[in-house]
């Protein structure tokens, strides 16, 4: 049995955490590009190369949209792509916005596939 979270979308690591990008999510992504703030050297990196939540304004990540939707979702930075959901830095996150923690789930598997989920509770 394996323990798994599902991302319900809040939005709260998007305006917290310092979103960077790297040239090659640049290269996958142009509008990374195009509203990110560049960052020079010794700071940036090629694996370090833009902020997504510019230091300007320490909101949210520009591409966050209306309803908490990442408006570049099928081509998101690596670092949103490997953000865990359900982990420490999520449900810190949370925590701080007043929100209640992740709940995790049961994920349901027949031959190997998942089909499905019931909540832990
Ligand atoms: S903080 Fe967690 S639940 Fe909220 S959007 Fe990020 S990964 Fe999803
Ligand atoms: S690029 Fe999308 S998933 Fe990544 S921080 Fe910005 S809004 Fe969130």
């Amino acid at each position: 049995m394996e323990t798994k979270y599902a991302c319900d979308g809040c939005g709260e690591c998007c305006r917290t955490y310092l979103v960077v990008a790297s040239e090659s999510d640049a290269d996958r992504e142009p509008r990374i590009r195009a509203v990110g703030e560049r960052l020079e050297a010794p700071e940036g990196t090629p694996a370090n190369r833009y902020r997504l939540i510019p230091r300007s304004e320490q909101g949210s990540c520009l591409f966050l949209g209306a309803g908490n939707r990442c408006s570049i979702y099928d081509t998101r930075p690596r670092t949103c792509r490997q953000f865990p959901a359900g982990s420490e830095m999520c449900q810190d996150v949370r925590r701080f916005a007043g929100l209640p923690m992740l709940l995790p789930y049961v994920g349901i598997t027949v031959n190997g596939r998942d089909v499905g989920h019931g909540a832990v509770v």
